[in-house]
């Protein structure tokens, strides 16, 4: 049986979608089949993210509305074995979906795959409630910044009030130089957001290249984020690993 995780924030611009395309892709290279859903139906881009761009002729609509398997909706990564990705439609909105045929398409996933990866929209109105609606667990990316610590703290109130089993906190781009003074702020986050932390995921110029590159991540193998994404895809798994900052 399957797990949904969405990803998820509040504020816009933390990483969800970075977030999503490189743990859904470690957890493809650990060997696990795995999906990931753009929920995002209006600022859509996790293809750019998967160097998939231009892949998808169908998206989730297709299957919510029935004139698709679910299987036949999803494209597989040509570059990452055992990684598939569904698309967002670019013609509807949330206000859209129904929330029972949403329901059933997780449901689904959880029969196909191993993993589901939801990269959900920003802010915390229809279109989050629904990516969420069938969620295993939730991760809230957050920065450290006072505003995106806000909206951080709020999602992880509606991912509690939907009733989501297990909310997990992911702390994107640290800056090295400023870790001794963030050692504090961490503490600080985990006790606003009051989520145990899922991971740190260092500031790297990889991510940049990666999309101008048109290369995933992962293939940049000695690279901060790449380690440290893995480092989260391995604890999803169920694996201890410590935090390795210093590497
Ligand atoms: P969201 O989906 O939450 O809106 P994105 O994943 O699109 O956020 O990331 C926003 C921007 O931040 C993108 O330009 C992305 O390349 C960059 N970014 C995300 N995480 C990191 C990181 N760890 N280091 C450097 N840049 C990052
Ligand atoms: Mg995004």
């Amino acid at each position: 049986m399957g797990k949904v995780i969405a990803v998820s924030s509040g504020k816009g611009g933390t990483g969800k979608t970075t977030t999503v395309a490189a743990v859904a892709s470690c957890l493809a290279a650990l060997g696990y089949k795995t999906l990931c859903v753009d929920f995002d139906t209006g600022l859509r881009n996790l293809d750019l993210s998967l160097c998939m761009a231009d892949f998808a002729v169908a998206d989730f609509m297709d299957v919510l509305s029935g004139d698709m398997a679910l299987i036949d909706a999803c494209h597989e990564c040509p570059r990452i074995k055992n990684l598939f990705f569904l698309a967002a439609p670019t013609d509807y909105g949330p206000d859209d979906l129904s929330v029972g045929a949403v329901k059933r398409m997780f449901d689904e996933t959880r029969d196909e795959f191993d993993y589901c990866l939801v990269d959900c929209p920003a802010g915390i109105g229809t279109g989050f409630r629904l990516a969420l609606i069938n969620a295993d667990m939730a991760i809230i990316v957050t920065n450290g910044e006072l505003p995106a610590m806000r909206d951080a703290q709020q999602a992880a109130d509606v991912c509690r009030e939907i009733g989501v089993g297990e909310i997990r906190l992911l702390l994107n781009r640290v800056k090295l130089k400023n870790f001794k003074h963030m050692r504090a702020t961490i503490d600080d986050i985990i006790n606003s957001v009051g989520a145990q932390l899922l991971g740190v995921v260092r500031e790297d110029e990889a991510i940049f290249l990666s999309l101008h590159e048109n290369t995933p991540l992962i293939l940049y193998r000695k690279r901060r984020a790449a380690y440290d994404f893995l480092d989260v895809a391995r604890r999803i798994e169920g694996r201890e690993i410590p935090l390795h900052l210093w590497r």
